[in-house]
């Protein structure tokens, strides 16, 4: 099989056809890894601490090169590629700090002398399997702390994408077999959740179960981040200004083909009204366009099918009754666009109020006030991010211990994520321990409880 990733605003523009691996390639891969990691990890926290710094410094050097490349493969517009490729490299650099750091603590025996230790330790080889909408992100997200715990890696990216990950590999430079790409599908994911020490998975909620499944069965450790129905609740007190700009970028930006995207708002009261029409307005002023030009907000979808699919809901949303105040349109073009649309009067049932969609589509609900919100908010099986629009602490305080999701951001779009702290959804959403920041050094690491005694200690 040959993996082909295309330019999703120029679909002619061929971007990338590399043979897939297989899945004897794959099983091959995780071998050269397994016998890479020994080296990997005698090297010691110094070494590794700096081959990951020297990372984040390729990837600042190459910073044009990598945002032109995210461009071209995933259609993700400039600015917000900009910002991808910037995170990368700081993600880079904070886990280059994470060997140095404590991987255990010590105790007192609950008798006699001695010393009780606890130490982390990595499994081995790291099987990541990575989706195409953060090219560059996600599969760092996952890598460095992989490797600055200790384990070597195999990343099997999103055959949308494999452009972006095999230049990363490439610029990370580290030695051989400690971080391999295996370009493929299905069947090199399955090759490699079949033979890796520990996995983490990021993609669409039916893959991530089945690899939950695999990994389970198999008796390795296993994360999954999957897709989300996310909400964002303005309440009457909101700043309509800003709270629309945020809502503008979390329904529209990179069309929506973000995890933490917002598809459901939740209009608290009297705000509804005035909402719904600068809403209307400002995702209505923000028409899908270009990726490469500066100012666009919502580039193309990721493919034909993805183009398709949306149309097709939007048009069952409007024969179930569905109003349309903005977009609603697949713009006649070469590329894979959709407008940012915005429905109203999308009855319970439909798809579009209980599925991911993956696209700068949303729905505009009422509610009559924060506890009839909060209760729409939290009728989905699966919610990664929220927000809370609201002048009113108390309010957002409420509204943060009540709202059934992984991350709730007050006045700020759903979609946006800081590495440092604890990343996942709830429900059907995330499946085992947390991705980024410390809850990574984690996950890619077991305890070890040691008892160390006096040699001549009497019995
Ligand atoms: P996808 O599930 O189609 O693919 C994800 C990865 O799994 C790809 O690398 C794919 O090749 C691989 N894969 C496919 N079948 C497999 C199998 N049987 N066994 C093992 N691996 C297999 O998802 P996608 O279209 O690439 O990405 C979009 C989805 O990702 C959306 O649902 C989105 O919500 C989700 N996502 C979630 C997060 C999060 O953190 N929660 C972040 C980004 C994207």
């Amino acid at each position: 099989m040959t993996v082909m990733s295309h330019n999703p605003a120029d679909p002619r523009d061929l971007v990338l056809s590399v043979p897939a691996l297989g899945a004897a390639g794959t099983a091959a891969a995780v071998g050269e890894a397994r016998a890479a990691w020994p080296g990997w990890l005698a090297m010691g926290a110094a070494a590794r601490s700096a081959a990951l710094t020297r990372a984040a410094e390729a990837i600042e050097a190459h910073a044009d090169e990598l945002v032109a490349l995210t461009v071209r493969e995933v259609g993700k517009p400039l600015a917000e590629a900009r910002g991808e490729v910037a995170r990368t490299a700081a993600i880079w650099r904070y886990y280059a700090q994470a060997p140095y750091a404590p991987s255990g603590s010590v105790h007192e025996p609950a008798a006699g002398q001695g010393l009780l230790l606890t130490r982390r330790r990595p499994y081995g080889v790291a099987g990541l399997i990575t989706p195409w909408n953060f090219p560059l992100a996600i599969p760092t997200w996952k890598a460095a702390p992989a490797l600055a715990a200790g384990n070597t890696v195999v990343l099997k990216p999103a055959p949308e994408a494999p452009a972006c990950a095999l230049r990363l590999a490439e610029l990370a430079g580290l030695p051989e077999g400690v971080l391999t790409v295996a370009p493929g599908g299905a069947e090199e994911g399955e090759a490699l959740v079949q033979a890796a020490d520990v996995v983490s998975f990021t993609g669409s909620t039916g893959v991530g179960r089945a690899v939950v499944e695999a990994a389970t069965t198999r008796g390795v450790p296993v994360q999954a981040e999957m897709g989300g129905l996310n909400s964002a609740l303005v309440l009457p007190d909101a700043d309509l200004e800003r709270t629309t700009a945020h809502l503008v970028s979390a329904i529209a930006g990179y069309a929506g083909q973000k995890c933490t995207a917002t598809s459901r708002v939740i209009a608290v009261g009297q705000v509804y009204e005035p909402l719904r029409d600068a809403l209307a307005k400002a995702l209505a002023a923000e028409p899908a366009a270009d990726p490469t030009e500066a100012g666009t907000v919502c580039g193309p979808v990721i493919s034909a099918a993805a183009r398709d699919r949306l149309a097709a809901a939007i048009d069952s949303a409007r024969a179930a009754g569905a109003t349309v105040l903005a977009g609603g349109a697949t713009p006649a073009r070469d590329g894979w666009f959709v407008e940012p649309t915005l429905l109203a009067d999308v009855p319970a049932d439909h798809p579009l109020r209980t599925e991911e969609f993956f696209g700068p589509v949303a729905v505009l609900l009422s509610a009559a006030d924060q506890d009839e919100a909060t209760a729409l908010a939290n009728d989905t099986r699966h919610t990664l991010a929220a927000s809370v629009h609201t002048r009113d602490l108390d309010a957002a305080l409420a509204c943060a211990d009540r709202l059934d999701a992984g991350m709730i951001r007050v006045n700020a779009p759903s979609s946006g994520v800081d590495f440092h702290l604890p990343f996942g959804g709830t429900g059907a959403a995330s499946h085992g321990p947390r991705e980024q920041g410390q809850a990574a050094l984690d996950f890619f690491t077991a305890s070890r409880t040691v008892t160390l005694l006096p040699a001549g200690q009497p019995r």
